[in-house]
C-alpha cells in the first residue's frame, strides 16, 4: 500500500503557472508579487497590514522585537507547541515561560495565564508578551486572554501558524482584533505552502514599519525615517539591527496563487474531521473538542489514545505505521527539549501538556487525502484496538 502522510501540500498546474511566470519576470525577490500577496492576506483575514518573511520562525523574531523584547524581559507561551514559539524570545535575549493548556482545548488556558499574570505582578516579574498559539488551526480564546494581559499591559502576539482561515467570533484569525501582532507560517504542512515562508499582520502602522525594517536589515529609503536629509536618489539609511528575512517572489506566486484556492482546503479539511468524529465516535480515543464560537482551520486532527486503554500510543503508533499510515505526534513539550532543561525546566512543571503529549497521535489530515484513504486510517485504528 502506498504511504498516507499526515500532512501534504497541494500543488496545481495554476501554482506551477504562476512559479514559472515570476522566473521570466524582472522580479526574483521582494517586488510586485510580495505585495499583492500582502494586501491579499490582510484583507482575507480584515488585517491593516501584511509583512511577508521567508518563515514563520523569522515572523515570530521580529514580531518579538517589534513588541519591544529585549535583555531582561520575559516572554510567556504554551508548552504545547513546535520550539520555535518559545525560541523567538532567547533570540532577543529575552527569557521563556510557559503556560500549561487547558485539557480540553489543548491551548493555553486562560485562567492559569491570569493566576500567573497576578502572582507575576506581585512579584514584580510580569512577561512583555505572551504568545499564545491556535493549536491545531482551533482558536484560543482570544478574548479570555486579551482581557487579563490588557489589564497588566501585555503584548499578544497570535502563533497562527496553524490557523490560516480560521474564525473567531466570526472574524477571521490574522485580523488581531485581540492582539497586536499574528503571525502564519507557509510551510508544505500548513494549511498554503510557499515551501518556506512566513507573514506577520498588524493593525499597528508604527508595528507595521517597524516589521519592514527589521525584514530587511534595518535600511531604509523613505527620507521621513531618516536622520538628516537624503544626499540623492541613490540614498539609503540603516537605521536599525535588521535581517535579511525577505520572501522571494517565486515563493509569494506559490502562496498568492494557493490563496485562491483556500476555502476548497478549508472544507475538505473540515469534511475530513466531521468523517473521523462520526467514525471515531467507538474507539477508546479522546477526539478533538470544538467550541460553538470558533472554525478551526484543521491543520492537523489530534487524537489521544486513553491511559485506560489497551494500547499504549507507541503501539497504536507502531502499528499504523507498519501498514504505511505516517501517524505523526504534536507535540513533545517544549519544556522537556534537552535545551530547555537545560535552562531549568522539569517534568511535572506543565502536567497538562505532559498527559497530552502521552497519548497523543495526529492523524492524515491534507486537502489530497481521498475519502478511501480516510477509511483505511479508520480500518487499521479499529484493529489497533480489536
Ligand atoms: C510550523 C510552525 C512554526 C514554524 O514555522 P516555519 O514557517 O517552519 O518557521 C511555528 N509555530 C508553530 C506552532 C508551527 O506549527
Amino acid at each position: 500500500m502506498k504511504a498516507i502522510p499526515y500532512a501534504r501540500q497541494n500543488i496545481s498546474g495554476e501554482d506551477v503557472q504562476a512559479v514559472i511566470d515570476v522566473l521570466q519576470s524582472d522580479w526574483l525577490t521582494q517586488g510586485p508579487t510580495i505585495e499583492t500577496f500582502e494586501n491579499r492576506m490582510a484583507t482575507y483575514c480584515g488585517a491593516n497590514h501584511a509583512v511577508a518573511v521567508n518563515s514563520a520562525t523569522s515572523a515570530l523574531h521580529i514580531a518579538c522585537l517589534a513588541a519591544g523584547l529585549g535583555p531582561g524581559d520575559r516572554l510567556w507561551t504554551t508548552p504545547n507547541s513546535f520550539v520555535a514559539s518559545a525560541n523567538c524570545a532567547l533570540y532577543c535575549g529575552a527569557e521563556v515561560d510557559f503556560v500549561d493548556i487547558n485539557p480540553q482545548t489543548l491551548n493555553l488556558d486562560p485562567s492559569l495565564l491570569e493566576a500567573k499574570l497576578e502572582s507575576a505582578a506581585a512579584a514584580g516579574r510580569l512577561p512583555k508578551a505572551v504568545i499564545p498559539v491556535h493549536f491545531a488551526g482551533e482558536p484560543c480564546d482570544m478574548a479570555e486572554i486579551a482581557a487579563c494581559c490588557r489589564r497588566y499591559g501585555v503584548a499578544i502576539i497570535e502563533d497562527a501558524s496553524h490557523a490560516v482561515g480560521a474564525i473567531y467570533q466570526g472574524r477571521k484569525i490574522g485580523s488581531s482584533q485581540y492582539s497586536d501582532m499574528t503571525v502564519f507560517s507557509f510551510h508544505p504542512v500548513k494549511i498554503i505552502a510557499t515551501g518556506e515562508g512566513g507573514m506577520v499582520l498588524t493593525n499597528n502602522h508604527d508595528t507595521y514599519e517597524q516589521l519592514q525594517l527589521l525584514r530587511s536589515h534595518g535600511v531604509t529609503r523613505n527620507p521621513a525615517m531618516m536622520t538628516g536629509p537624503a544626499e540623492g536618489g541613490w540614498y539609503y539609511q540603516q537605521i536599525e539591527l535588521g535581517y535579511n528575512y525577505r520572501l522571494t517572489e517565486l515563493q509569494a506566486a506559490l502562496g498568492l496563487s494557493q490563496l485562491q484556492r483556500i476555502e476548497a482546503f478549508l472544507a475538505k479539511r473540515r469534511e475530513l474531521a466531521a468523517r473521523y468524529n462520526e467514525m471515531l465516535r467507538q474507539l477508546p480515543l479522546i477526539l478533538p473538542h470544538t467550541s460553538p464560537d470558533r472554525t478551526s482551520a484543521h491543520h492537523l486532527y489530534p487524537v489521544q489514545v486513553r491511559p485506560e486503554g489497551r494500547r499504549a500510543r507507541a503501539e497504536v503508533y507502531d502499528l499504523l505505521h507498519n501498514q504505511n499510515i505516517k501517524v505523526n505526534v504534536h507535540y513533545i513539550p517544549i519544556h522537556l527539549q534537552p535545551y530547555y532543561r537545560q535552562l531549568g525546566f522539569k517534568p511535572g512543571d506543565f502536567p497538562n501538556a505532559e498527559a497530552y503529549y502521552r497519548g497523543a497521535l495526529s492523524l492524515p489530515m491534507f486537502y489530497d487525502l481521498s475519502f478511501d484513504d480516510q477509511d483505511k486510517v479508520v480500518a487499521a485504528l479499529e484493529g489497533a484496538f480489536s
